[in-house]
């Protein structure tokens, strides 16, 4: 799954030819992202398919992949796994883009060619919320772990890992 995956593409060319481009990507190879993530050097597996859908070309595909974002409630890094597909008919115009019949966003095509990394790179960013969190009360979990928040509500007795450790001295 390592195979290298072109960044320019005529994607009306690959529609006529009805390719199929697979492969991953690094993280690091998209600037906006990379500002967003931690681990940039993990990979995007993608797996992207041109077609003609009457006269129209359509791009359609897969983006799979395992972000590391920081919450916006306690500033650690949360895992977001994105897995999301999409499908997008060439466009000229923004004209033609606002009359688009077909079931799909536009892609518009101001060149001969398209940014494949470009295209990928929007589509994951659509993905990410705008302030992404944990999903369970990450800043109460994070003061219980740091030894210089005292909660007096918590003695020996109720601690289960303090039970753990005497369990685990006693050897029972
Ligand atoms: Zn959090």
């Amino acid at each position: 799954m390592s195979d290298k995956l072109p960044n320019l593409i005529d994607p009306l060319l690959f529609a006529e030819r009805r390719s199929i481009l697979a492969g991953s990507l690094k993280i690091s190879t998209l600037e906006r992202l990379s500002g967003m993530v931690a681990n940039t050097e993990a990979d995007i597996e993608v797996d992207v398919r041109f077609a003609k859908q009457g006269k129209r070309a359509v791009v359609s595909g897969s983006i799979k992949t395992l972000l590391e974002l920081e919450c916006q409630s306690c500033l650690q890094i949360l895992a977001w796994p994105i897995e999301l597909s999409f499908k997008l008919a060439v466009v000229s115009s923004l004209q033609e883009a606002d009359q688009l019949e077909l079931d799909c966003e536009p892609l518009l095509l101001d060149g001969e060619k398209v940014s494949l990394n470009d295209l990928i790179e929007d589509e994951i960013l659509l993905a990410i919320p705008d302030y992404p969190k944990h999903g369970y009360d990450c800043i109460a979990r994070q003061q219980s772990k740091d030894p210089g928040f005292d909660d007096n509500s918590q003695t020996q007795t109720n601690n289960p890992f303090s039970v753990l450790a005497k369990l685990k001295k006693t050897g029972e």
